[in-house]
């Protein structure tokens, strides 16, 4: 079985990328042929700093690293370093509907969220993420649920794409985890957690303590005083819940009864203090690698040349697909 998925270097890594995606990379390595890749194309969509994306880069090379990325087992490399990716874009971009990528729930948030400066790019991120995947014969793309529509639009290209040009590619699936999938903007729980939303949207996963304690009892609540898990009607607390129970272990219902005639401050302070714990090991092994950036870079070089193998022998088969070889 071979996995696919990928995380953009767009800002700092932060819970909701770990519960969404990174943890279910950690346990697939186990049983399938991994591939995890930094892409870099997909965060140049919106605008960015150029000054600061190579850090950023090596940020999340070592954030994959500290979360449990095993590079003896998973390859991990850098999305431009291997131009087939762009190339087999720009191929599938030939047999992409204009309509199918302008109903994306992403490409229309975010170009609300970056009005007066959007390019094609944004428009065309999914036909990116289809080559990404479709380049390897990915079996299984482990993602968020916000992703799921793009998988879905990967599909359908691949599907396209086999019955004009002949089989050629398999048609991946999404794989999302049961709880976890959408971890709510701890500001603002009717958004999903985001990098681009700003600090105070997330926790980083290598938050220092005082910051986690400060965004935690700061959370946007509900009125009301119960603590009761009801998505629709108390997105913050019912938000809060579901981070608790994915870091504790414990059920919902069973955190729902320790806090029965309990107020919000409770939980939250033992929301933190939670978080603080669990997120420790995170802190620590960050702090490792960041002393060991040789060692990082080599990685993700040795990373592209695997990774780059594999492409350049399915972008040819490809090509010969479409009469251009
Ligand atoms: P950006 O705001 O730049 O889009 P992001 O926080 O959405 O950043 P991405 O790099 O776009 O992060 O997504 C990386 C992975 O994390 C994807 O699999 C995505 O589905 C998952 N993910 C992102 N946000 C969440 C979230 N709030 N809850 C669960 N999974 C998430
Ligand atoms: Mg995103």
């Amino acid at each position: 079985m071979k996995v696919f998925s990928g995380i953009q270097p767009s800002g700092t890594m932060h819970i909701g990328n770990y519960l969404g995606a990174l943890k279910q990379w950690v346990e697939l390595q186990k049983k399938a042929e991994c591939i995890f890749c930094i892409v870099d194309l997909h965060a140049i969509t919106v605008p960015y700093q150029p000054k600061k994306l190579q850090e950023n880069i090596l940020d999340a090379a070592i954030c994959y690293l500290a979360a449990g990325v095993n590079p003896e087992k998973s390859i991990l490399f850098i999305q431009s370093e291997v131009k087939e990716h762009s190339e087999l874009a720009w191929l599938l971009n030939t047999i992409t509907p204009i309509g199918e990528l302008q109903r994306m729930t992403q490409y229309k948030d975010k170009s609300k969220q970056f009005k007066g400066s959007i390019g094609s790019g944004l428009m065309n991120y999914p036909v990116l993420m289809a080559a990404d995947i479709l380049l390897y014969q990915t079996d299984m793309v482990p993602v968020g649920k916000d992703q799921k529509q793009h998988v879905e639009l990967a599909k359908t290209i691949a599907k396209k794409f086999n019955s004009r040009f002949g089989k050629t590619f398999k048609i991946p699936e999404a794989y999302i985890p049961k709880s976890g999938a959408k971890i709510m903007a701890l500001n603002n729980p009717k958004k999903k957690m985001s990098k681009s939303l700003g600090s105070a949207s997330y926790i980083a996963l290598f938050e220092e303590p005082v910051i986690i304690r400060k965004k935690i009892m700061s959370a946007v609540t509900d009125t009301g005083r119960k603590i009761t898990y009801e998505p629709k009607k108390k997105p913050g607390i019912s938000n809060l819940l579901n981070i608790y129970s994915l870091f504790s272990g414990k059920s919902i219902q069973k955190i729902e009864k320790d806090f029965n005639n309990k107020g919000y401050q409770e939980l939250k302070k033992s929301l933190a203090n939670l978080l603080i714990n669990s997120l420790k090991p995170f802190r620590q092994k960050r702090k490792e690698f960041i002393k060991r950036k040789v060692y990082v870079r080599e990685i993700l070089k040795q990373g592209g040349k695997k990774a780059q193998n594999i492409a350049q022998s399915n972008i040819q088969k490809i090509k010969k697909r479409m009469g251009l070889i």
